[in-house]
């Protein structure tokens, strides 16, 4: 039976990036995948993810963004790719806003608060100031700005593609279209992974397995994820398409009122102006599963986001449809992270990172994690995401 010191169970944006922290302690260290990552089946693909430092999800988050963009430009540095882009953020929402998005009911004043307390460079700007620097949002009129300029956007395939590449060369194996089916710890303490093609043990499994977590840890737990499918559409830009590459044009996220699908974001052409705008709002009407989830978007979908988020706001974007894509977001009742233990195994820590703002985050999440198993603690204080939080309901 292969053994290593720690097998990783899913090697998306969180696993890949443990595995990476792992085999750089000098583990011995076996990464398994049910696909072949990066891949577009979990919530990983689509070629840009927001990131932003001040982050309005809670203030315990701020480290996390803020070292896993060291640990992004460490490995640009050392790959020469392209990972992160700092071209700013810009977050609106009507001034005054009380609604509920990614757990705040104030995000732009939360954000805006994290980024005092962190001393995160930022501006905060009046509907004017929006209208006079970026001429290409039609505003209301009743809106507030914050901008930060070191936020901007990651490149997901790219990150998790770099981070199982250095772990290869740092010696990890990594085993791909390979799906763990159980895990069992032992009497002393060993774990055993069992998939559809082999048996494993080791000291250590950390299951990062993203939609599917709820496969593997079962139990009462299940009720505490829920899997929705999102849309993002990238639109082709009629007008002034050279005023939306990324230095003219932020990534932005914009509440345009107190619904859930009220939050909207985007990103810059970043394949060059006739590449089209990626924008996507959010959904929590329906839940779906991961193996049974209808993965193809619909004309009428396309045309439903264009007419309600995109032409009462952005006058230069037609409604020609370049590309859809669909991902899932997986969503814990409060809207954080759930970091803990397999209940009764002290030896599977599994990590749920999502809840539609993880990627920003996964980079040193997964180094906590490798470090969480290798030395018993790690740079950040993971405590706050553990499961109990939940209990009694
Ligand atoms: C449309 C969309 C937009 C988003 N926008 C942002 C954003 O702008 N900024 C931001 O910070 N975050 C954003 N997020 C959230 C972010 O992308 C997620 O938080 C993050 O990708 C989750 O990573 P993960 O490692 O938990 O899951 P994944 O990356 O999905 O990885 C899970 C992996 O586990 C594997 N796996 C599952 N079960 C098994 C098994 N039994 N055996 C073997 N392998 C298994 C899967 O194949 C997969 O590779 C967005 C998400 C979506 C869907």
């Amino acid at each position: 039976m292969p053994s290593a010191d720690v097998i990783i169970v899913g090697l998306g944006a969180v696993g890949s990036a443990a595995l990476y922290q792992s085999a750089k302690h000098g583990a011995r260290v076996i990464g398994i995948d049910r696909f072949e990552p990066p891949h577009q089946h979990g919530s990983s693909h689509g070629d840009t993810r927001i990131t932003r430092e001040a982050i309005g999800e809670g203030l315990e988050f701020v480290p996390l963004a803020v070292r896993s963009n060291q640990i992004w430009e460490e490995l640009e540095a050392a790959t020469g790719r392209s990972l992160l882009d700092r071209n700013g953020c810009l977050v609106i929402a009507p001034a005054n806003l009380v609604s509920d998005h990614h757990g705040s009911k104030t995000f732009l004043a939360d954000t805006v608060q994290a980024a005092h307390k962190f001393g995160i460079a930022h501006e905060q700007l009046s509907t004017n100031d929006i209208r006079r620097r970026y001429p290409q949002f039609r505003l209301h009129g009743d809106e507030a700005g914050y901008f930060e300029p070191g936020a901007g956007f990651v490149r997901p395939e790219a990150c998790i593609e770099t981070q199982l590449s250095a772990a290869r060369q740092l010696g990890a194996k990594i085993l791909t279209s390979e799906t763990v089916l159980h895990l069992q710890q032992t009497k002393d303490g060993t774990v055993e992974v069992r998939s559809d093609k082999d048996f494993y043990s080791a000291a250590n499994v950390i299951v990062t397995a993203g939609p599917w977590i709820n496969q593997l840890l079962g139990g009462e737990y299940a009720q505490l994820f829920k899997v929705y499918r999102q849309v993002s559409c990238w639109f082709a830009v009629a007008r002034n398409a050279g005023e939306y590459v990324p230095d003219k044009f932020p990534v932005f996220i914009w509440i345009v009122g107190n619904r859930p699908r009220d939050m909207m974001y985007g990103f810059p052409a970043i394949d060059g102006p006739t590449g089209g705008l990626k924008i996507a709002a959010e959904q929590y009407d329906a839940t779906t599963e991961p193996d049974t989830v209808d993965r193809a978007v619909g004309g009428d979908e396309a045309a439903a986001m264009y007419a309600e988020y995109v032409a009462p706001r952005f006058p230069d974007v037609s409604s020609q449809l370049l590309r859809a894509k669909t991902c899932l977001y997986t969503v814990t009742p409060d809207a954080k992270f759930i970091v803990d233990k397999f209940p009764g195994a002290e030896n599977i820590l599994f990590s749920s990172a999502c809840s539609g703002h993880g990627f920003k985050h996964s980079a040193a999440l997964g180094e906590a994690l490798a470090q969480q198993v290798l030395e018993q603690r790690s740079r950040f204080d993971l405590s706050g995401f553990g499961i109990l939080r939940f209990a009694g309901g």
